[in-house]
């Protein structure tokens, strides 16, 4: 039984990450997920069977070409079908393993969702939709009030602002402050890096974007992200300029990685910190 949760939740996950891609698709195309609820090929606008929308399967099964036409899969649908499968049960394995309530790893499932969805349309356009982004941003405070244990694990570095008593106040407070501090670094290093290189670094959409993942997380979790963001966006950056002399790189793949792992072992991350203050006095 104790392979039950994980094998569910990578299933879940492949189901999950179907819809992602029919998300990614539409989403920054102004078209609806929902109409018309049936996949259909972007070529001959062909309807898919069930069978050949089998998450993680059908790509295989159907040799990366469309039934009716012929026309070309990207493989990103079964990536994005094996790595959100894998990320839903590797989170649900990591989380309930310190003891994370239910209703935790529930939010960070969908917030996993997020950032895989916002790294794909950035990679693929360069943009994160403000429907991602705003409407995270909105259900933040939201969601903080309903589950207040969001903000309040001291091991992550989550804990309400000035330890307010308030069940309401406290992760309200909390939603804020992550809010704040996401859009406000970012937004800061925007303006020093087009001052210094004069070029376009940061978008605006990255903004947005750490305030929604701040809003989740809280203020600490949303700096360390943001540092550890730049630590392999550095490194991706240079890879990528030497590899295709290109000097614009998307930034939210690096942002979503570097949520994701704090997500994942913030508290890791935080003992290291701390580790590495006392060995530096
Ligand atoms: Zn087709």
């Amino acid at each position: 039984m104790q392979l039950f949760w994980p094998v569910a939740l990578f299933i879940l996950g492949s189901i999950f990450g179907s819809f992602l891609n029919v998300c990614i698709y539409r989403l920054p195309r102004d078209k609806s997920p929902w109409n018309p609820s049936r996949s259909y090929c972007p070529h001959c606008h062909e309807k898919i069977a069930w069978y050949d929308n089998i998450p993680l399967v059908s790509w295989f099964a159907l040799g990366a070409q469309c039934r009716h036409c012929g026309s070309y899969i990207s493989p990103r649908y079964a990536v994005v079908e094996f790595l959100t499968a894998s990320v839903f049960a590797l989170t649900y394995l990591v989380m309930s393993g310190r003891g994370e309530p239910a209703p935790v790893i529930a939010v960070y499932l969908g917030l996993m969702c997020l950032l895989i969805l916002s790294s794909f349309i950035d990679l693929e356009l360069r943009i994160i939709p403000n429907e991602i982004t705003l409407g995270g941003a909105a259900l933040a405070p939201v969601v903080s009030v309903f589950i207040p244990e969001l903000h309040a694990n001291p091991a992550l570095g989550r804990a309400f602002v000035f330890n307010h008593e308030s069940l309401f106040w406290g992760p309200l407070w909390a939603c804020l402050a992550g809010m704040a501090a996401g859009a406000l670094v970012t937004w800061l290093s925007g303006v020093a890096g087009k001052a210094l290189f004069r070029r376009e670094a940061m978008g605006f959409g990255d903004v947005k974007f750490m305030a929604l993942i701040g809003g989740f997380l809280g203020w600490l979790p949303v700096l360390i992200i943001f540092f550890l963001a730049a630590l392999l966006g550095a490194v991706g950056g240079v890879a990528h300029l030497l590899r295709t002399r290109e000097h614009h790189i998307p930034y939210g793949p690096f942002l979503s990685v570097a949520a994701a792992v704090v997500m994942l072992w913030g508290d890791k991350v935080l003992a290291l910190l701390k580790w590495a203050q006392i060995g530096g006095e």
